[in-house]
């Protein structure tokens, strides 16, 4: 069963060191977390398991890591500086604010209940902006990227010289963004910093439709893979008045969040909108000549572009389960092998010293290859809720007996089952098991 409410993985992950409220210490700092040493493991595998399956088990694509500072002539280009804003209306009665467009009914506030006590609707940008050099005032702003995707734009010209690609291609890229969000909540939902995997896949104008089809297709399976029941996920074709400026079509992944579906993920049809912008206000070229057919064009663009932080919480809440062993209650994330912090925790069955050299031995063996925890605290039970309740797929415990038989018991954290192994082949065993 995934969790049922928020709070159940807001504390799972504050008990456990995934995410901490951000500057705690000092009252917090609303919508910023930092993610601790488990979640930093977790975050870390939801981009690399991104950037496996859009770059490394692909031919047709390239990653880059683009500056997040950018001076106003991008954001001017991309249409972010005069499009980039969210509509921001105040209760004149409880002075909250909000985003118009997320209210249940736009006459009532959703903080105090008065009716009809909304000022107008004001265009607010979402961008951060900033100063570059020690002198504030217009010539040294910059803005804080608010998505990756215009460093694959500004760099198409680079990308197409020097990575011998050619259209169909794409460009990918996994980083943090900003956004001055009216509303953030809901935990990593929305936050006004965050991290997103974008890939912008250029490809010859007619062939635009078919692949968006196909990355709609392709990214709603990836979550599929990684473990999210398929009745918790959905894909959503927007109706044409939700369509940003640049969209000839948008369909958004969606997932059964505890209030509701919420998106993972955007799949938009950009067509040629950003190279031409980029074009026109750069006056460099950025088309493709195509040799083949003896034609210049500018590619248009599908682009499948996710949030790695509200993600990670999707994967977090679909993994959340509580069930009964020998009697007692644990709670245990099914985390795909992939994403789970720890792949493998090594458990002395003593502290004694007798048998530390050898569990150390193990664990410096699996370390080479896989993100392993060493525990040697408390029964070995306590141990064992603890890898359940992150998720960690097996244990090894290392016990009296290894030492005369030199085998290992691996505990298989879904069927609790046990088996013993061989020290000899271990290795073998844990990428039987695990998958990689
Ligand atoms: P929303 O409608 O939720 O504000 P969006 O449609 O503006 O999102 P996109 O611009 O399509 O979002 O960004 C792509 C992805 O980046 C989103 O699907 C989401 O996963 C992630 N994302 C966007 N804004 C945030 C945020 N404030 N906090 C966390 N993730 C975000």
């Amino acid at each position: 069963m995934p969790a049922k409410d928020l709070d159940q993985i807001v504390n799972l992950c504050k008990r456990r060191g995934f995410v901490y409220p951000s500057a705690e210490i000092y009252g917090g700092f609303r919508s910023s977390y930092d993610y601790g040493p488990l979640g930093a493991l977790m975050l870390r595998n939801v981009k690399d398991a991104w950037v496996r399956a859009m770059v490394q088990q692909r031919d047709d694509t390239v990653l880059i890591d683009a500056a997040i500072l950018a001076p106003p002539a991008v954001w001017e280009a991309s249409g972010h500086l005069a499009n980039f804003t969210d509509p921001l209306v105040d209760c004149t009665a409880c002075k909250q604010r909000f985003r118009e467009d997320h209210l249940d009914d736009p006459n009532v506030c959703p903080g105090c209940g008065a009716k009809g006590a909304f000022t107008e609707a004001r265009a607010f940008n979402l961008m951060f902006k900033t100063y570059a050099g020690p002198v504030e005032g217009s010539g040294a702003e910059v803005y804080l990227r608010p998505e990756t995707a215009q460093g694959m734009f500004v760099n198409f010209g680079n990308v197409l010289q020097t990575s011998r690609k050619k259209p169909p291609f794409g460009i990918a890229q996994v980083g943090k963004s900003f956004r001055n969000e009216i509303t953030p909540g809901n935990f990593i939902f929305r936050t006004r910093e965050f991290e997103q995997m974008e890939l912008e896949f250029f490809v010859p104008p007619a062939e635009g439709p078919q692949w968006y089809e196909y990355w709609c297709n392709e990214r709603l399976n990836w979550y599929v893979g990684l473990g999210i029941p398929r009745d918790m996920l959905r894909l959503r074709a927007h109706d044409a008045d939700e369509l940003s400026h640049y969209s000839a079509g948008t369909s958004d992944v969606e997932f059964m969040f505890p209030w509701g579906w919420g998106e993972l993920e955007g799949i938009a049809q950009r067509t040629d909108y950003d190279l031409t912008q980029h074009a026109n206000h750069s006056g460099e070229k950025l088309d493709y000549f195509d040799q083949a057919n003896n034609e210049r064009y500018v590619p248009y663009v599908v682009e499948p572009a996710a949030g790695a932080t509200r993600t990670m919480a999707a994967f977090l809440l679909a993994a959340y389960d509580e069930d009964e062993v020998g009697g007692e209650l644990r709670t245990i994330l099914r985390l795909h092998p992939r994403l789970a912090p720890f792949k493998v925790a090594v458990l002395p069955l003593s502290k004694k010293d007798t048998l530390t050299p050898l569990a150390k031995q193990i664990h410096r063996t699996i370390a080479d290859r896989y993100m392993v925890d060493y525990d040697d605290t408390q029964s070995i039970g306590r141990r064992y809720r603890r890898q359940d309740e992150v998720g960690t797929p097996l244990c090894i415990t290392v016990d009296f007996d290894s030492l005369e038989d030199n085998a290992v018991t691996i505990r298989d954290l879904d069927t609790t089952e046990q088996v013993r192994v061989p020290i000899a082949s271990l290795m073998t065993e844990l990428y039987q098991r695990l998958g990689f």
